[in-house]
C-alpha cells in the first residue's frame, strides 16, 4: 500500500524529496500543492516533471479522508461532512461561515472514550485514534470543497473525540497547521478543546506547538461535574484551572472556559454565582454554550429569558462572558451532536434518522 503523504510532518516531507535526489525547490512546489493549492492528486501538479509525479504516485496517496456525504443547513449555510477513512472508519467535521471568518470544527478520534452525559459522540463509544494526516486531511478537503484555498480559516478541535487522548497525532497535525509551508495558521486560529487531563494540558503548553485552549468546564463544582462528566472528573476543577493558568503563562495564549447550559442541571442562580466566584479575576474567557439536543437526552435547552438572567448574574463577577450561537442545528451539526451510524451504538437511531 502507498503512504499517506499528508501524514508526513513537513520536515519529513522535505527529507523525502531531498533523499530522492530532487532539489529544494521541488519540496516547496510539492508542499504548496499539498497545503496551499490543496491538490487532490499528483497528476494535476503540472509544474512537477511527469517522471517525478509518477515517482510520487508510486509511493504515496494524497487524501485519506474522503467525504461520504455532505449536508448543508438551510438556516445558516453550515456544512456537515461525513468523512470516510481508508479502513471504513467515519468521522464528522463541520464548516461554519461567519461574516468575518470561517471556522472548521474537526474530529480527533473515531468516537470518544469519555462519557459526558449530554454529548452524542459519547453514546457511540470509541473506535480508534485518527492519525495526524487524517486530521489535516479533514481541513484540506473542507477548504478545497468550499473554495477557500487562499483563505486563512480558524480550526477548532471540537468535533468527535478528546484531542488530549490522542496527543501525538494532534500535536503533529498542529505542527503542519502552524508551518508556513503547511496551512500557515497561528496560535489564535487553532483551538484545542479538552475536558480534562491537567498533565496533558501542561504537555501541550510545553510541546512547542502554537494553539489556544478551550477547557470544557460545564459545572462550577466537582460534585456536579462528576455527575455530568464522570470520566473527565478524575481531576478536580482546581487542578484543571491550575493547568489552564500554566497554559496561559507559557505564551501569548488564550484559554476559554466552556460551559454547556443544561436547563435545571447547572443553570440556577446559585450555579451562576458559583461560576462567577470560581472564575473571578482569572485570565480566562468564559463561553456559554446553549445545549444542543441529542437523541434521547433528558436535557433541555434554556429559554432566552433564563439565559439572560444567568448572564446578568454572572457578568459582574466573571471574566469576559460570551454566548455561543448554535450553528447547523437542523442538520445535527451543532456542538455535541456529531455522531455516525457505524459507531456500534445499540441505543442509536434506526438507519436514516441520524
Ligand atoms: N472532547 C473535547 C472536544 C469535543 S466536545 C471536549 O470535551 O472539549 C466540544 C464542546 O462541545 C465541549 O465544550 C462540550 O462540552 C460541548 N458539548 C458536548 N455536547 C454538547 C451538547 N449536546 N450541546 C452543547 N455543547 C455540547
Amino acid at each position: 500500500d502507498t503512504t499517506h503523504i499528508r501524514n508526513l510532518p513537513i520536515p519529513a516531507l522535505r527529507a523525502m524529496v531531498l533523499e530522492s535526489g530532487a532539489p529544494e525547490y521541488r519540496f516547496r512546489q510539492l508542499a504548496t500543492w499539498l497545503y496551499a493549492r490543496l491538490g487532490a492528486d499528483f497528476e494535476s501538479m503540472t509544474d512537477l516533471p511527469r517522471s517525478y509525479r509518477d515517482h510520487l504516485a508510486a509511493s504515496f496517496h494524497i487524501a485519506a479522508a474522503t467525504p461520504a456525504s455532505i449536508q448543508e443547513s438551510a438556516l445558516d449555510g453550515t456544512r456537515k461532512y461525513l468523512f470516510e477513512m481508508r479502513d471504513g472508519a467515519r468521522v464528522e467535521a463541520v464548516l461554519m461561515r461567519y461574516e468575518d471568518r470561517t471556522t472548521l470544527c474537526v474530529s480527533s478520534q473515531v468516537g470518544c472514550p469519555l462519557d459526558c452525559v449530554f454529548c452524542e459522540t459519547a453514546k457511540g463509544g470509541f473506535r480508534r485514534n485518527l492519525s495526524a494526516g487524517e486530521i489535516v486531511d479533514q481541513i484540506c478537503t473542507l477548504k478545497a470543497d468550499a473554495g477557500l484555498e487562499s483563505k486563512k480559516v480558524n480550526i477548532v478541535f471540537m468535533g468527535m473525540g478528546e484531542p488530549l487522548l490522542n496527543m501525538s497525532a494532534v500535536t503533529d497535525a498542529i505542527r503542519t497547521l502552524n508551518d508556513p509551508l503547511g496551512l500557515n495558521l497561528g496560535t489564535r486560529r487553532i483551538t484545542v478543546s479538552t475536558s480534562s487531563f491537567p498533565d496533558r494540558i501542561r504537555a501541550l503548553a510545553d510541546s512547542g506547538v502554537s494553539c489556544s485552549l478551550a477547557l470544557s468546564l460545564n459545572a462550577p463544582d466537582d460534585a456536579l461535574r462528576r455527575r455530568i462528566m464522570p470520566r473527565s472528573s478524575r481531576f478536580t476543577i482546581e487542578e484543571l484551572l491550575d493547568a489552564a493558568r500554566y497554559f496561559v503563562g507559557t505564551g501569548k495564549r488564550r484559554v476559554t472556559l466552556e460551559y454547556v447550559l443544561l436547563r435545571g442541571v447547572n443553570t440556577s442562580d446559585g450555579h451562576a454565582r458559583a461560576l462567577g466566584r470560581l472564575t473571578r479575576g482569572q485570565p480566562f474567557k468564559l463561553n456559554l454554550i446553549p445545549y444542543n439536543p441529542g437523541r434521547r437526552d433528558p436535557f433541555e435547552r434554556m429559554p432566552e429569558e433564563e439565559l439572560d438572567r444567568f448572564v446578568t448574574i454572572l457578568q459582574p463577577l466573571a471574566p469576559a462572558v460570551t454566548v455561543r450561537r448554535s450553528r447547523g442545528v437542523d442538520i445535527d451539526a451543532a456542538c455535541g451532536q456529531l455522531w455516525t451510524k457505524d459507531m456500534g451504538d445499540k441505543t442509536g437511531p434506526v438507519e436514516g434518522t441520524a
